[in-house]
């Protein structure tokens, strides 16, 4: 007998006949004699409807209660779905975050899971009942209720299967697996059979929805397998999991993030500490700075530019501001209409020319880079957000051929 932690989206859960559709799937496994816990995130796009309530009646509403109403989400699609299981005549309780035992940092509206302490869901095993669990949730030590950013009922899902050492993890959603670009942009991008972890945490950070970052990197500390598959088709998804043995792909995917912003700062002084100051007056402000870009000086002065995630701007702004007038600086400059492209393959830190390749695109695209930055396993361009999709297709077309 195996445990395994299936993880329904918005997508899967979204009306009746989807919730009895995700009904048969888990006690199809069920019937086969396996313990099965089921983590649910909210039907399709109740997440985003209650911000927007929360929105008209108090736009500044405090996290607190911003967590106490997205927390919701999930409770509605636990009970729908446990009651579905019922109907088809089988045992099943559903369980919030903290009675799943969910700990978690006191930040609202991006806790950290501390620790699951999985009693309740293995006796309710033991009594052999199929367990769903909200995702997305957990209770800080205030007794309150906290959830852990967007998409993370990932992370949930990936938490019970690493604690409880499940023998398989599944994640479905609403695409086949994981794809070399959004199949949703990209008509003809191809599904990857598997993937290490390491390129998805890559993709997942540099903008590919289908997982949430830090599920994957949790499932990497774990070693817990994962597969990311569909609730509406019966086939084998993607499966990510360690390098080892596993032919190293030259580029596994393009990822796009529209969520970043660029400033410059124009005429900085050209001597030691400028940049010391400036990013250390940046992280007090708690402003995650990303790529950064420093011209060479001439006439005694460079410029600086760095990227931040849009949220961060007037903070950025700020602080460059007051950093100009400190160490008389010429201007400060932004753009929020930018995006970062990425390619992501374990296999380009040893053949050389993929960077080459990548940029030749974007050129016979007629797309301006205004920034680079590279790693072991990933290039990333800053370009502007107008030419973003025509980037992921170009340089899709490049590297996987075009259909
Ligand atoms: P869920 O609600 O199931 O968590 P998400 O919307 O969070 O689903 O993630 C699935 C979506 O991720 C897909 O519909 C797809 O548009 C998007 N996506 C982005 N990049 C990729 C990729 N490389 N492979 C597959 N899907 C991707
Ligand atoms: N419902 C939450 C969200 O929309 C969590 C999730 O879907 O994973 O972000
Ligand atoms: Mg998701």
């Amino acid at each position: 007998m195996s445990l395994i932690v299936q993880k329904f989206g918005g997508t899967s859960v979204a009306n009746t006949e989807r919730i009895f559709n995700v009904a048969d799937i888990v006690t199809n496994t069920y019937k086969k004699g396996n313990d099965v816990v089921v983590v649910v995130s909210a039907q399709g796009d109740t997440t985003d409807d209650f911000i927007e309530k929360a929105q008209a009646i108090n736009p500044n509403a405090s996290k607190r209660e911003m967590d106490m109403l997205l927390s919701a989400g999930e409770q509605i699609s636990a009970s729908l779905l446990a009651m579905a299981i019922e109907k088809l005549g089988y045992p099943v309780v559903s369980l919030l975050g903290w009675q799943a035992g969910f700990s978690t940092s006191s930040t609202y509206g991006s806790a950290r899971i501390k620790r699951v302490n999985p009693d309740r869901i293995q006796k309710e095993l033991d009594k052999k009942n199929i367990v769903i669990v909200t995702g997305f949730q957990g209770v800080n030590r205030y007794d309150d209720m906290t959830t852990l950013g967007r998409g993370g009922s990932d992370t949930s899902a990936v938490a019970i299967a690493s604690v409880m050492h499940a023998d398989l993890c599944q994640i479905y959603t609403d695409v086949e697996g994981v794809f070399t670009a959004d199949p949703r942009k990209v008509p003809n991008a191809k599904k990857l059979n598997v993937i290490s972890y390491d390129e998805m945490l890559e993709l997942a950070t540099l903008g590919a929805q289908v997982l949430n970052n830090r599920s994957v990197e949790m499932a990497k500390k774990y070693n817990v397998e994962l597969e990311v598959l569909s609730s509406l088709t019966q086939v084998p998804g993607t499966i990510v999991k360690e390098e080892t043995k596993m032919e190293k792909m030259l580029i596994s995917g393009i990822a796009k993030d529209n969520d970043v912003a660029r400033i410059s700062i124009i005429g900085v002084p050209d001597k030691p500490g400028l940049a010391f100051k400036i990013f250390s007056k940046l992280a007090a402000k708690k402003v995650n700075v990303d790529v950064i870009l420093q011209s060479v000086g001439r006439d005694n002065t460079k410029d600086i530019s760095f990227t931040i995630p849009q949220c961060m701007m007037q903070d950025a702004i700020e602080v460059s501001n007051q950093f100009v007038d400190v160490v008389g600086a010429s201007s400060v400059v932004y753009d929020e209409n930018v995006s970062k492209v990425s390619i992501v393959g374990a296999g380009m830190e040893t053949h050389p020319g993929v960077a080459a390749a990548m940029f030749e695109s974007l050129f016979e695209a007629n797309i301006n880079i205004q920034m680079i930055s590279t790693s072991e396993i990933k290039i990333s361009v800053l370009i502007a957000r107008e030419d973003a999709d025509k980037a992921v297709t170009t340089i899709h077309n490049k590297f996987f051929g075009e259909e």
